[in-house]
């Protein structure tokens, strides 16, 4: 606390990333990275961008990236915003979407970053409680609301719902904004974007962070039509021209057109989850049934708090939530094969399997 600051920044609760430590020899499954690193042509690009010609400013519309994204999807240019990671979307969608003078709604157990937009932005959430096997009921959100936000598959428990699912929540909400945040649907979820042809209340945000590798560049994107897209560029050129960099703009853009890199590195870790999830269960764990790149998992006899610290003791690091409900979950993302099978060796020297 300092006399010098503005009042609502000791009223602010904000967001615990997942550690970033140097232990020798990490297995490091806490923050959903990838581990098969971003496309060599991604790479390629950054090394020719790297140059003089970092004296200018990037493009502030980025409109070789848009227009890589506009083309994978099939949509217009126009209906695809960019900005610093999805977190800056994210937050722009708050700001410019999300804060009505009825409630926001959302999931009791999401990604916790939302309740910290709300908090900064000032706007009035709604938890709504997953039910009893952690799924979004849809029912639930049939109640008076400014807008929805909901993280498709779900962070942390890695479910999804289906695009006819989503199809029926943005139906049933056609007056109120509907933000669904896709960072893993290239795991194996339907993707509501071809929805936003048809819907002017949907908003899809993507992340670069995950499925293409690239969480230190810092790019996201969100897809609707022009009516919420127009949103978000008002609060971005209120608040930062320039969010994506030269670097970030070409290494997103080579990303993009990659479709062989991705889909080869999508689908190992795919297969790694199947067998993380296979190799969890036959030692007792519940495992959630996930479409993601990480999976949420606890065990009958062992509290999460002591599985998670038990790990770490073994250079194998994981996340763990000291929340209501999930406590007893850990939340393990899906490394390479070699890294899976580290896990499995720490788990069995944790709970005691020679
Ligand atoms: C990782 C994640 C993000 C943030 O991704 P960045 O693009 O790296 O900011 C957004 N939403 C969810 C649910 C995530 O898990």
């Amino acid at each position: 606390m300092s006399k010098f600051w503005s009042p609502i920044v000791s009223t602010l609760k904000p967001y615990v990333a997942g550690e970033q430590p140097r232990i020798p020899d990490l297995v490091k499954l806490n923050t959903n990275e990838n581990p098969y690193g971003p496309s060599p042509r991604a790479i390629a690009a950054i090394r020719e961008e790297a140059g003089d010609r970092l004296r200018l400013y990037p493009d502030p519309a980025s409109l070789k990236l848009r227009q890589a994204i506009a083309r994978l999807h099939g949509i217009s240019v126009d209906e695809v915003f960019v900005g610093n990671g999805s977190d800056e979307v994210l937050a722009h969608a708050f700001q410019g979407l999300l804060k009505h003078d009825l409630p926001l709604l959302h999931p009791d157990i999401t990604y916790s970053f939302y309740p910290v937009y709300c908090g900064l932005f000032g706007i009035e959430a709604v938890e709504v409680p997953l039910d009893d096997n952690f799924r979004i009921r849809l029912s639930d959100y049939d109640r008076p609301a400014g807008a929805i936000i909901i993280a498709n598959p779900n962070a942390p428990t890695g479910i999804a719902l289906t695009r006819a699912e989503v199809e029926a929540l943005v139906v049933a909400h056609r007056d109120i904004p509907v933000v669904i945040d896709e960072a893993y649907i290239d795991f194996g979820g339907e993707s509501a974007i071809p929805l936003t042809r048809m819907y002017d209340n949907l908003l899809v945000i993507h992340t670069l962070s995950k499925s293409r590798s690239l969480a230190g560049m810092r790019v996201g994107f969100a897809i609707g039509q022009r009516n919420l897209i127009e949103a978000l560029e008002r609060v971005k050129d209120s608040f930062n021209s320039y969010p994506i960099d030269r670097l970030a703009e070409v290494a997103a853009t080579a990303a993009i057109d990659d479709v062989e890199w991705f889909d080869e590195t999508r689908r190992k870790v795919m297969a790694s989850r199947e067998r993380v999830t296979g190799a969890l269960g036959q030692r007792g764990f519940e495992v959630l049934p996930s479409l993601a790149n990480f999976v949420f998992a606890r065990h009958p006899d062992f509290a999460g708090a002591d599985l998670a610290a038990g790990l770490r003791e073994r250079a194998v690091l994981v996340r763990h939530f000291a929340k209501p409900r999930i406590a007893d979950f850990l939340r393990i993302s899906i490394g390479t094969d070699a890294e899976c099978d580290r896990l499995i060796e720490a788990i069995d020297a944790v709970i005691g399997i020679r």
